[in-house]
């Protein structure tokens, strides 16, 4: 066994072999791929093979489409067969709902290039004619989509590594990590040592283990998963498309003649809660035709001919799954040179040729190029990892899959987590919570109703709330806000050369600034208080606590400055409106500031910074409050009749006001200059990213409009798509829907918007449809 490589792949499965093909594409064969026991003897061997293009992002979309590339040249390149056919997928629906939702989905996919047909239950029932109809409602027909068969996809991409020059090891079991410094220094394995400088964790649902004894966070659980497979059955032919019946949970693809019927249940079962027994190689689980009925009887009313077909192997196989049934990509903040893919929610085989380009240009590029947000590693942190949380959380994940895709849907198992001091006071104010980072969060006052793609139950409580916030003031909890302090003698320079924005401020000011990476694109954006000569307090959204923290970190470099997260050590109360100057001088005493300015203030009887910022466009303060005077300020801004509203009212007025939000509107691939946001931009100083602060290909706008939007929806000109709908909220303040999107070309003015099939104007402005400001003289 070799005691060096540049990189030490850890796991011979489809994600692990894919990453080192892409490695040695790049250029790096000083690689070598460990596998414990044979090439996809894990999960990948018992893998159904669907390959499904369809994803809820743009990025992710296209991860899957270079996928479906890469499987169709795969066979020529290595000369070995993959079992690749693109033969299409057909998707039913069963309610009006799922239609609503397929038409969005297919909506969705043409804007990204995929060719999706809305289509009939006749017309499924023609594309698939084994299968009932008279109880469907429509479908939706990719002819893009495939199926493959996943051992010698992993065979194909490992020899298409080798020949570039990795090595892969079969039967090397790695033992420990050696990290020294904080940075990957070599694996332990059964054959010795091997000193790496990059490690890559592939290992599937064994990968959480192998990461903790690094000290890193890989938030994933193994779930049971099954799919039976048939004996032949009259009419079932080679060419058949997949089908997916996702309201009956199930899913079929052709196998010799017969079909292999696989789904995903509403309840599952986790597996694996005392570790994975070793050794576990091309092993199965014990059938559950129990666990699997749910599945089985909907697949029957699907297609009954399987009333009568034999079963010829029942698989039910462990899988990987995660909080939010998206997999786990990229460097571990924890430790440099330690990269994970992991966690595939029954989607490895689909995901794994995108996943491991995209991992292997991170690692080569030393940052990713592209937005890898939905999939990021670092959109969890420690907490996540917890054993337990994760079982009872993927009792739901794996359900996901199939589950209708309502707008604002909310998990709803291992709940609640997190919870501000003022929790128990905003559920007694009847408080209906929505979770973000394992946060409870009010989205509004009132009962939880039913979901839907309509207006929805909560609209008018919602709008009284925005009301009560623009004609006087309003209380929002925003603890979950991400909050660091940087402090050191060289923390004002470390910060200088990250934020677009000047930050060498004068103390008690706050700064709304962007961070970039080096293609001038929006790694975060978030507010920089200085609140001394050496010290700043940095805040951030809920979701991106970690991945900013790192991205702050590892910006700082040598700087003298040490970043600490103390995001529990204070509740954050935002008091907004036009009131809300009125209502904070009744308790409290203090000279109030300006616009952009911070102080430590009395109020009642405890003392609290107060920032005069907010995301709303309204006068208004952001109260930093120690968590144990929590309860005491929320008790005393209560006393002077305040309203109490949520995070809908929030996003709705940041809509109104054309506030851009970070996984929204801007990420990686957005820059200054199409986000509208070069004033922030605006010093003399150097600030990474600066010299492609002017890139544009296309423009943020916002949109006003009278149909009922989500975000998602694409927006047409003389019928062809033009751009699409980010985020979107009904505006009691303007009577319309509000929204931000993007467009290709920022001069347009007016075009449509398609909200599932249905096509309505739309009017397109580069100004924001409202602002508070120019309505009302402020003091
Ligand atoms: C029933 C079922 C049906 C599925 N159907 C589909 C489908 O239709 N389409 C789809 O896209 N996906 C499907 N999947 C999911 C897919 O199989 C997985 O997402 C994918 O195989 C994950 O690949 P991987 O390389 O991450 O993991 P694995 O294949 O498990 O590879 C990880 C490897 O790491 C090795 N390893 C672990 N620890 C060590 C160590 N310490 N040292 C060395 N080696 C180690 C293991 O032995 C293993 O071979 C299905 C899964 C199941 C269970």
């Amino acid at each position: 066994m070799r005691s060096r490589a540049q990189v030490v792949v850890i796991g011979g499965g489809i994600v692990g072999c894919s990453v080192a093909y892409h490695l040695a594409e790049l250029g790096w064969s000083d690689v070598v791929v460990l596998e414990q026991g044979q090439l996809s003897c894990g999960t990948t061997w018992h893998a159904a093979g669907l390959v499904g293009q369809l994803r809820s992002t743009e990025s992710m979309t296209r991860l899957i489409q270079y996928s479906t590339d890469l499987y169709g040249r795969l066979e020529k390149e290595t000369g070995f067969g993959t079992g690749w056919k693109q033969c299409g997928s057909v998707s039913v629906a069963r309610t009006p709902e799922r239609m609503v939702q397929l038409r969005r989905t297919a909506a969705q996919a043409r804007a990204y290039g995929i060719t999706a047909e809305v289509i009939t239950a006749g017309e499924a029932g023609e594309l698939w004619p084994a299968m009932r109809t008279d109880d469907l409602v429509g479908g939706v027909w990719l002819p893009g989509d495939g199926k493959a068969n996943p051992s010698d996809l992993t065979q194909a991409l490992a020899r298409g590594a080798k020949r570039r020059g990795v090595e892969v090891a079969e039967r090397v079991r790695v033992t420990g990590t050696v990290v020294k410094g904080g940075r990957v220094r070599g694996v332990r394995t059964s054959e010795g040592f091997i000193e790496c400088e990059v490690l890559v964790n592939c290992a599937g649902q064994w990968a959480k283990e192998l990461a903790r004894q690094a000290g890193v966070t890989v938030p994933l659980h193994s779930a049971e998963h099954f799919y039976v497979v048939t004996e032949q059955i009259a009419g079932v032919r080679p060419d058949l498309p997949v089908l997916r019946d996702p309201d009956g949970y199930a899913y079929f693809k052709e196998e010799v003649g017969g079909l292999v019927v696989g789904g995903f249940e509403p309840d599952a079962k986790p597996w694996g809660m005392d570790g994975i027994p070793h050794p576990f190689e091309f092993q199965l689980l014990d059938e559950d035709w129990d666990q699997f009925s749910i599945i089985m009887e909907n697949a029957v009313q699907r297609v009954p001919a399987l009333e009568s077909a034999g079963i010829r192997m029942f698989y039910n196989g462990p899988e990987s799954f995660t909080p939010d049934n998206m997999f786990l990509l990229g460097e571990a903040p924890e430790v440099r040179g330690y990269f994970v893919a992991a966690g595939f929610n029954s989607a490895g085989i689909a995901s794994a040729g995108g996943a491991g380009r995209a991992l292997a240009e991170w690692i080569v590029n030393g940052q990713p190029t592209g937005d890898l947000w939905p999939a990021d590693l670092r959109r969890f942190a420690p907490w996540a990892g917890n054993d337990t949380w994760l079982r009872d959380r993927v009792t739901e994940a794996l359900g996901l899959h199939y589950a209708m895709a309502w707008p604002n849907r909310e998990p709803e198992t291992a709940r609640p987590l997190r919870r501000s001091p003022v929790h128990h006071l905003l559920a007694a104010a009847g408080a209906c919570f929505g979770s973000k980072a394992g946060w409870e969060r009010v989205n509004y006052f009132g009962p939880a109703v039913p979901y839907t793609f309509d207006r929805p139950e909560w609209q008018e409580t919602v709008d009284s709330e925005i009301d009560a916030c623009r004609s006087g003031a309003a209380l929002f909890d925003q603890t979950s806000f991400a909050k660091f302090t940087l402090k050191g003698p060289e923390a004002c320079t470390a910060l200088q050369w990250l934020c677009t924005a000047d930050v060498d401020v004068e103390i008690g000011r706050v700064v709304y600034t962007g961070m970039l990476n080096d293609r001038g694109g929006y790694e975060t954006d978030l507010t920089v208080t200085r609140v001394a000569e050496d010290e700043y307090l940095i805040v951030t959204g809920s979701a991106q606590a970690t991945r900013d923290f790192d991205h702050i970190s590892k910006g700082i470099g040598e700087h003298r400055a040490v970043l600490v997260d103390v995001t529990s050590a204070y509740a954050v109360l935002g008091l907004m409106g036009p009131e809300s100057r009125n209502i904070l001088q009744k308790v409290s005493k203090a000279e109030l500031g300006e616009f952009g300015t911070s102080q430590l203030i009395d109020l009642g009887h405890a003392t609290v910074r107060a920032s005069r910022v907010t995301y709303v466009g309204e006068l208004g303060w952001e109260l930093y409050v120690p968590a144990e005077f929590a309860v005491t300020v929320y008790e005393t801004l209560l006393a002077t009749g305040v309203t109490q509203a949520g995070y809908y009212a929030i996003e709705a007025m940041r809509l109104e006001k054309g506030y851009r939000a970070w996984g929204r509107e801007l990420g990686p691939e957005v820059t200054p200059a199409e986000a509208g946001l070069l004033f922030t931009c605006k010093k003399t100083a150097d600030f990474r990213g600066m010299d492609r602060i002017h890139d544009s290909r296309r423009t943020i706008v916002s949109i006003t409009t009278d149909a009922h939007l989500w975000g998602g929806e694409s927006l047409l000109a003389d019928g062809e798509p033009v751009g699409h709908v980010t985020s979107a909220a009904h505006s009691p303040t303007i009577g319309r829907t509000v929204a931000l999107g993007f467009v290709k070309d920022g001069t347009l003015v007016k075009a449509e918007v398609n909200s599932a099939g249905e096509r309505y104007s739309a009017q397109i402005s580069r100004k924001a449809p409202y602002d508070p400001t120019s309505a009302r003289v402020k003091v």
